[in-house]
Formats: C-alpha cells, structure tokens, sequence
C-alpha cells in the first residue's frame, strides 16, 4: 500500500466507550484494537486513566495499554486529564498522551472541575513530567468545545486560539481543535484551523469532529484542505450524543476512509478489513447501535481503494 497522505487516529475505544453505557470486556478490546491494527490503523487511543470509580469503562486503561504496545508500528495514546494519569499511562508504557482542555469556561468546569488556566498549568505539569521520565513520548491538548459548547453556547474564537497557543507555550507538541457537541460548519472549521496553522504551524494538530449533525465529513473535508492532516475518527461512530437520539457521535471511521482513499488520499487503511473490525466492536457491546453509511451500503461498483490517486 502507498504511504498514507492522512492519519486516521481511532478514537473508539476512549471516547466511544467512555460514552456508552455497557462496559466492554477487556478481551473483546483487545481483540478489537486487535483488528483495527490488522486493517492498517497505525493511532488508536485505547484508554482514558481516570479513576475507575468515575468511569469503570476504563478500568482496565492499563491493561489494554500494554497489549496494545505490543503492535508494530502502532502508535498508542491515552487521555490523561491530571498528572496522576499521565503517570499511570507512562507507567503502562503510552507512546502518546492527550490532554483535554476544554475553551468553553462552563464545559471546563462541569467536565474537570478546573478552570481552563489550572489546565494549562496541568499541561505545564505534565510537559515536565514527560521531559523527566519518558522524553520520547508525545503530548497533544485536544481544544474541546472549540465550535461551541452545550452548556454554554457559542465559545468565542479568539480565547479558541489563544487557549491553543497556551497549551503549546506551556509544553504540548501539538493542539488540535475537537468538535466535542457537534456545532461545528465548513467555514467556521476552515476559519479556525486556517488560524491555528497560521498560529502554531506544524504544532497545529488534529481535527477531531463529530456528527451529531450530520456534518462530520464535511468538517473533516474543510479541515483537510486547510492543510490538517490527522483526523480523528471512531468505528461504528460509537459513542452517540445522548442529546441528540440517532445521531452518531464521533465522525464514523469507515466512512472517512472511504471518503479519503475514494478521493485517491491514501490512508493506509484497507477497507475491507476495517469494516470487518465491526464484528468484534459488535460482539463486545451487545445492542449498542452502530452506525456507518459505508458499511451498510457497501462499496460502489468497481471500486479500487486509492486508484484515484495513481
Ligand atoms: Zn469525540
């Protein structure tokens, strides 16, 4: 297969299964990053490190950390909201972490309980624990609620921005720009990111999208043509808004990669295979519903994964 254009970072088995109720058996996560990993996805975030108690879905954060370490080539991150998670991810053997900071004032405290500065000395702290124990792992603060938030409303794009910068001053490698409720257009998405790069150029990070609203590709297309080039995506779309029934959550994996090799931008990802990674996700959540144009539709007629491209 041809060097990938893009990466796809899977997000499912963090924010998908942070957001469903069922809690998956450690085996059938495996066995599903597992196949993820066959299919040619090279990030996964496999775990969050919060305290059980809050999210027993990840209680096992350390366990699917070291099975998954174990795949070659794959990039294995973690989210990590405090410093006692970073060390228990680095402890585990995380080859990156991401941090969640929130931009909305009302989201950070109701999602942390910190206000989004005591975030950013959260990064400092642990940007300095990485540089002690584990330089050569990677930090990312993921800049949620950077399209709007539910709780509050619109989250003005200037404090979007300068949050981003923050974050990086204080010693992430990357900031992306996260979608987290699903507000997010093209133009507003092509604004931001346009000012991101222009801000942080190759510190810029990843567009994490979501959609509730049925824009997810669409976002995820405006963003690419910005110059973005990670996305982050989930199988299945797992993790639907409770807010927003029969919506899909996070932009569903199939279909982005479908979207991407079918416009000749190689992903590394065999589609075939990646819909067949459905099964496992399926056997571990029974009756979680599942969503994917792709996958249901099939490919199209003669269709050749990245000929496009040639
Ligand atoms: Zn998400």
């Amino acid at each position: 297969m041809p060097h990938p254009d893009v990466l796809i970072s899977e997000v499912g088995p963090r924010d998908g299964l942070q957001s469903v109720q069922a809690t998956m058996p450690t085996a059938d996560k495996l066995r599903w990053i597992d196949a993820l990993h066959v299919a040619g996805v090279r990030e996964i975030e496999v775990a969050s490190f919060v305290p059980a108690r809050l999210l027993p879905q990840m209680a096992d954060a350390a366990e699917v950390v070291r099975h998954a370490v174990l795949l070659p080539g794959l990039t294995v991150m973690a989210l990590v909201p405090n410093r006692k998670g970073a060390e228990a991810a680095l402890a585990a053997g995380v080859h990156k972490l991401t941090m969640p900071v929130s931009a909305s004032v009302a989201h950070s405290l109701a999602n942390v309980r910190k206000t989004r500065e005591e975030m950013v000395q959260e990064v400092r702290a642990i940007a300095a624990l990485r540089r002690d124990i584990a330089p050569h792992v990677k930090l990312e603060a993921g800049i949620s609620t950077a399209f709007g938030c539910t709780l509050q409303g619109e989250v003005p794009e200037d404090e979007v921005i300068r949050l981003a910068v923050q974050c990086v001053e204080a010693g992430a490698d990357e900031s992306g720009l996260s979608d987290t409720v699903g507000y997010a257009n093209p133009a507003q998405v092509r604004r931001l990111f346009r000012r991101l790069r222009a801000e942080l150029g190759d510190k810029a990070g990843a567009a994490h999208m979501h959609n509730t609203r049925g824009l997810g590709l669409a976002n995820c297309l405006a963003a690419y043509e910005e110059g973005v080039r990670t996305f982050d995506a989930s199988l299945g779309g797992l993790g639907g808004c409770p807010y927003a029934p029969g919506a899909s959550g996070n932009v569903v994996t199939e279909d982005l990669v479908f979207m991407f090799e079918a416009m000749g931008v190689h992903t590394g990802i065999d589609i075939g295979r990646l819909i067949a990674a459905r099964a496992p996700l399926m056997a571990g959540l029974p009756g979680e519903p599942v969503y994917g144009m792709t996958p249901e539709a099939g490919l199209p007629k003669g269709f050749i994964q990245g000929k496009a491209h040639a």
